[in-house]
């Protein structure tokens, strides 16, 4: 049967982030020949609604107001729910970001709605849809079935299928007008303290070059980051190194840092710790380089470095330079 499905697009700096591609792409596969919705929250984001219907979205619902510049769980609820009104969805998908792991339950708490959190996948076909997940730190997964009621899912990304432009459908914008009263909204955002732009976006990137605590200290970092620039990657850490004071603690990958899930995730002077591994495991391809034949992150890595990442990463470094 076929069903219609919202799409929380997920609005960076006034951009679509490439999860929202990949969420309308499934929301195409849950819809099952029904409709798609996408919702468009954000300050100064008219324009991103402009196209989408050619990528398979029948309606895009825009709300554009200086309260949703920044996230705010009471404002964009309001927004949102104008628009789960207007479009009535059987389901409802948002990026499994530090938003929609705080909004999912929010709005399944308000619609009495189901929620399926950080999926990776999609088996089966038209109502027999089970959505994929990790569990146990990554070690194994569960295929989740909604039976009934409305649902809603946060989606991994870099996992999913994007839609693909040329599907051709007029798709109709719809501006709400929604009024943010103080009164309405639990809470306020005083001010947003930005960290300086520490280059590519960790959970978006194609290659990530990390470090543990292997690197000895913040300098050690350098032939990383060195690595890093010159593949257009991005670099994350262990919480080794976190802990350390290596490096800041945004860049943390694992069960309490970050989800990625890189085609290419090079570790250096990582072990491999179970709460890492729960992190990157899903990496397309995984590199270790580690001077312990033993270290657990070999169990995982798809090609392993058995040496000093002091002398391997520059010369990684050099033979790239030579591509
Ligand atoms: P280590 O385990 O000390 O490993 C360093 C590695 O570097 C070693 O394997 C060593 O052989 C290698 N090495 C040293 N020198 C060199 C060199 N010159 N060249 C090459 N290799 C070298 N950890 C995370 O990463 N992310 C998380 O989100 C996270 N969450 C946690 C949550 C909880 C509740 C707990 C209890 C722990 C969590 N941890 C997390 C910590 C985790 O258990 C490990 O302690 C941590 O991942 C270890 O970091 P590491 O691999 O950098 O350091």
């Amino acid at each position: 049967m076929s069903k219609k499905v919202l799409v929380l697009a997920d609005v960076r700096r006034q951009k679509l982030r490439n999860v929202t591609l990949e969420m309308i792409g499934a929301a195409t596969r849950i819809a099952d020949g029904g409709e798609v919705g996408v919702v468009i929250l954000g300050k100064d984001i008219k324009a991103l609604a402009d196209g989408l219907g050619n990528y398979g979205v029948d309606v895009s619902y825009v709300v554009d107001s200086a309260e949703l510049e920044h996230y705010n769980p009471s404002a964009y609820r309001k927004a949102f729910m104008e628009a789960v009104r207007d479009f009535e969805p059987s389901a409802i998908l948002m990026a499994h970001s530090a938003v929609g792991r705080d909004f999912g339950p929010v709005m399944a708490a308000r619609l009495g709605a189901g929620q399926v959190s950080d999926i990776v996948d999609i088996e089966g076909e038209g109502d027999d849809l089970r959505f994929v997940r990790p569990i146990y730190a990554g070690k194994a997964f569960t295929k989740v079935r909604i039976k009934q009621g409305t649902t809603i899912v946060t989606v991994r990304p870099n996992n999913l299928t994007p839609a693909e432009a040329g599907v051709g459908k007029a798709g109709t914008v719809k501006e709400l007008a929604v009024s943010f009263e103080q009164p309405d909204l639990a809470t306020m955002v005083r001010e947003i303290v930005e960290k300086a732009n520490t280059g590519v976006d960790l959970t978006e990137a194609k290659v990530i070059v990390s470090g543990g605590r292997g690197v000895k200290d913040a300098s050690g970092f350098e032939p990383l980051k060195e690595l890093a620039d010159l593949l257009g990657a991005a670099v994350g850490a262990s919480r080794g190194a976190c802990d350390a004071g290596y490096c800041d603690y945004s860049l943390q990958i694992g069960q309490t840092g970050k989800v990625v899930t890189p085609d290419l995730y090079i570790a250096c002077g990582i072990s491999g710790a179970i709460q890492h591994l729960a992190g990157m495991s899903s990496s397309k391809v995984i590199v270790a380089i580690n001077k312990d034949p033993e270290a657990p992150i070999f169990q995982v890595a798809d090609y392993g470095i058995v040496g000093d990442l002091f002398e391997v990463v520059p010369m990684l470094t050099s033979e790239f330079k030579n591509v």
